[in-house]
């Protein structure tokens, strides 16, 4: 979803909570689906070619509109593509491109926008909510509305939804595995949060994590979250069938069959790892007030040739967003300590900033006064006292109810 300044305005009074459901389309609305979500592949493909050609003939930037494309002759079929869907293709498109130029100009990371191949990534599009007063999306007990579609399409709601939502989007997708699922995000009118009573600084439970390799994380008690075991299962039987894959002839009814296995595989382990996520970030935001992570530039680490799939792997990003979202519905803080505060360096006994330490030293030895210490704890210890430190220093008279130092995925929309 792409947040214009209108939303980061409301965002303030609102708040989102998105849920994933299966759903199982009839053979005619999967036909429609595919359709919608192939014509935004090619959306993107043709706005991308024509934005590198204009790039090429020296012209500034400007991302094309879909309206643009729908009477050239021979692309009217467009007209009968969900319109919603294409406009969405133009938001995607020209925020990857921005965030492309912020990159080129120093900021986060971030490449430059790829093409779409019809086999290689997952079909899928986002459609919206145009109407409040008629709605053109909704969710009516388990049979959602889509646009252009004519029957709703059932869906598997595994779990409930909680009632006074707007649907402002849908995302559907087409796993690999041949499964439909769709995100639906609802609005809620921001309740005012009381899991947060005044407490002063002596009863807020705090709590730092700091992110480790190949596991997930090791937090302040020393306590390691590793979610290797069930995942390392699945992760050495995709080996095994990825050995035999190799073997078969491509493109025969086996190597498909074989590479549905695959996909399947891969989607369970996704699920697996997933739910372990939601576990633990239920689990940390129940137990503490104030937790305190690393601000890490998620797209630089898995850039570095060292971590690149274990960081991609393990899931940090989703992890913290996880955090970040459950806090704010129980009125807890996430505090992001500055990635240059030197958490690994730092003696949590005495303060000595150990300069010599190097990635390798797993455990910290302190020079000054022989602390002697797993690496990633102590770093965990002092990522906890900062990050308290930091919450404490903008408490007003000893407790906390303002979620300023809550995790943001958005910049703050600035005064001005
Ligand atoms: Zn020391």
């Amino acid at each position: 979803m792409s947040v214009g300044q209108k939303d980061e305005a409301k965002a303030a009074a609102v708040t989102m909570k998105a849920y994933r459901f299966a759903g199982s389309p009839t053979p005619e609305q999967a036909h429609l689906l595919s359709q919608f979500a192939g014509s935004c592949r090619f959306m993107w493909n043709r706005m991308l070619a024509d934005i590198n050609a204009s790039y090429e003939a020296g012209e500034k930037y400007s991302c094309p509109t879909p309206a643009k494309y729908k009477d050239v002759p021979g692309l009217e079929w467009l007209k009968n593509m969900d319109s919603l869907g294409l406009a969405n293709v133009q938001l995607h498109l020209d925020a990857a491109f921005k965030r492309f130029f912020k990159s080129c100009a120093g900021g986060p990371f971030a490449g430059h926008p790829s093409f779409k191949k019809k086999h290689e990534s997952t079909d899928s599009y986002t459609t919206n909510l145009a109407n409040k007063k008629h709605p053109n999306i909704f969710l009516d007990g388990c049979l959602l509305k889509l646009p252009k579609i004519k029957e709703p399409i059932r869906l598997r709601l595994h779990r409930q939804v909680e009632p006074g939502g707007l649907l402002k989007s849908v995302t559907v997708t087409h796993e690999a595995t041949g499964k439909w699922y769709f995100s639906l995000l609802f609005e809620y009118p921001k309740q005012e949060s009381t899991a947060v009573p005044a407490k002063n600084k002596e009863q807020l439970r705090h709590i730092g994590l700091d992110m480790s390799l190949p596991k997930l994380y090791v937090d302040s008690n020393g306590n390691v979250a590793d979610f290797y075991k069930p995942y390392r299962k699945v992760e050495a039987k995709i080996a095994r069938e990825q050995r035999k894959l190799s073997h078969m002839v491509k493109g025969s009814n086996n190597y498909n069959k074989q590479k549905q296995r695959i996909a399947k595989l891969h989607a369970k382990a996704k699920r697996q790892r997933n739910d372990m996520l939601h576990k633990l970030s239920f689990r940390l935001t129940e137990q503490y007030d104030v937790i305190s992570i690393e601000d890490l530039d998620m797209a630089a680490i898995k850039q570095s040739l060292h971590f690149g799939k274990s960081a991609s792997d393990n899931g940090w990003g989703n992890f913290t967003r996880m955090l970040a979202y459950k806090a704010v519905w129980k009125g807890k803080h996430i505090v992001k300590v500055d990635k240059w505060f030197p958490s690994s360096k730092t003696c949590c006994k005495c303060g000595h900033i150990h300069k010599e330490l190097t990635l390798s030293d797993r455990l910290y030895c302190c020079p000054n006064c022989g602390n002697l210490m797993d690496r990633d704890h102590q770093a965990a210890i002092n990522i906890d006292k900062e990050g308290f430190r930091l919450f404490c220093e903008e408490l007003p008279s000893g407790c906390g109810d303002s979620p300023r130092a809550e995790l943001s995925a958005h910049p703050q929309p600035s005064a001005a």
